[in-house]
């Protein structure tokens, strides 16, 4: 059986942002990726802080279909607005997490396609100690021996459900719709809007996207998002804007709200939305998820040279835990607000604190 330092399950942008940074470091390194090409294919809005982006030091450039240089926020009767110019990108994700992975290849990594990964046991090694095997391909036959495995495999991450990681305690169901053309009023704003009663642990969002835009909403109240597709999408701005077109896209999927409370085990280490890695006020995972990725190449890295377990566990709790839990505090003050106290701040927004916003306000580390 073949040995490898790290086995990363998983080609999205998060399992390519590890593989890469492992590679870099000399680690021999394999990703198993079930589907025959890398990537989340397209099923993300994909709108992602500049200062974010380049924070990944991932060539996002090339996957910009549109820039961002504001958001309208409107509750059920008031709006604000803030602006700051080239604030985010709205990418092609299937075309950023393809570039991930020629990152990833070009850093020395390989990626097996149309390769899923199904289990693992433990193996002992010559010197006695256990070594992690991974279990690939739905034969179940045994084929690498890693010494690392990442769980980069999504919110529904087989590796966290086979080695036995605590669940993601809270998911917000999202429904999204892709219109090639649409009359948006404003191609650099995304527009937000907060109603508990309409779309209760979530919001819904119409992000323009190079000449068209990309329409949805997300709830935790998984049933009643059949009625809310039907509202939102019969809403007058969503009719506006789409008119009698049909969406190119049409998709649902679900984003974790909140980390698990244990992202290792030993040489197992989850990352991106396997971990919950996610900003809850937003669901944005593409920043938070790669620097996690980062930092657990990282950690792995250092645990080779030093023979000790890795510390990922503490390091990106501590780098970033802080910031992503008051994402977590902000959700649930939105939540728990009922509509008119919405209403109250939004209106209220307009005589200060959305100033505030647009000249320091940060997507992702909203402490700064
Ligand atoms: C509607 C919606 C809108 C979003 N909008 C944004 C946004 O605007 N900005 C933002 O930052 N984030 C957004 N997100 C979140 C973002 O998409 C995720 O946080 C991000 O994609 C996480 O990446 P990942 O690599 O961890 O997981 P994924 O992209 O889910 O990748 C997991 C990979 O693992 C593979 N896999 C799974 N199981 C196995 C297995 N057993 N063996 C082999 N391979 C396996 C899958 O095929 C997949 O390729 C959105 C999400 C949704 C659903």
């Amino acid at each position: 059986m073949r040995k490898i330092d790290a086995a990363v399950v998983g080609a999205g942008a998060v399992g390519c942002i590890a593989a890469k940074e492992l590679a870099c470091r000399g680690l021999e390194t394999v990703v198993f990726e079930e589907h025959s090409r890398p990537g989340k294919f397209g099923k993300c809005t994909g709108l992602v802080s500049t200062r974010g982006l380049e924070a990944l030091h991932v060539n996002y450039k090339h996957a910009v279909v549109s820039r961002v240089s504001g958001a309208a926020i409107h509750s059920p009767h008031f709006s604000f607005e803030v602006r700051r110019k080239n604030v985010a990108a709205v990418l092609d994700r299937q075309r950023f997490d393809e570039e991930c992975a020629a990152e990833a290849v070009d850093a020395g990594a390989a990626i097996r396609y149309g390769s899923r990964v199904i289990g693992f046991s433990r193996k002992k090694e010559e010197n006695g100690k256990n070594g992690t095997r991974v279990v690939t391909g739905n034969d179940g036959k045994k084929r690498f021996a890693a010494r690392f495995i990442i769980g980069a495999d999504g919110a529904q991450s087989p590796t966290a459900a086979a080695r036995g990681f605590p669940p993601l305690e809270k998911l917000v169901l999202c429904c999204e719709k892709e219109f090639p053309r649409a009359r948006v009023c404003d191609e650099e704003k995304v527009e937000v809007f907060v109603d508990n009663k309409l779309y209760p642990g979530f919001f819904a969002w119409i992000v323009p996207a190079g000449g068209g835009a990309r329409i949805g909403f997300g709830t935790t109240r998984f049933d009643l998002a059949p009625g809310i597709e039907k509202k939102f999408f019969e809403k007058k701005e969503v009719r506006d804007a789409v008119g009698a077109r049909k969406p190119k896209k049409s998709y649902w999927a679900v984003i974790p709200l909140a980390a698990r409370e244990k992202t290792q085990a030993g040489n197992v280490l989850l990352v991106g939305d396997a971990a919950g890695q996610v900003k809850a006020t937003t669901g944005g995972g593409i920043v938070f998820g790669g620097l996690c990725a980062r930092i657990a190449a990282e950690c792995v890295a250092e645990s080779v040279v030093n023979k000790e377990p890795p510390r990922y566990e503490e390091r990106w709790r501590d780098e970033l835990g802080a910031v992503l839990r008051v994402h977590s505090f902000a959700r649930r003050c939105a939540d728990a607000a009922p509509n008119p106290l919405l209403d109250f701040f939004t209106a209220a927004a307009n005589f200060g604190p959305a100033k505030l916003l647009d000249w320091f306000g940060d997507m992702d580390f909203i402490l700064r």
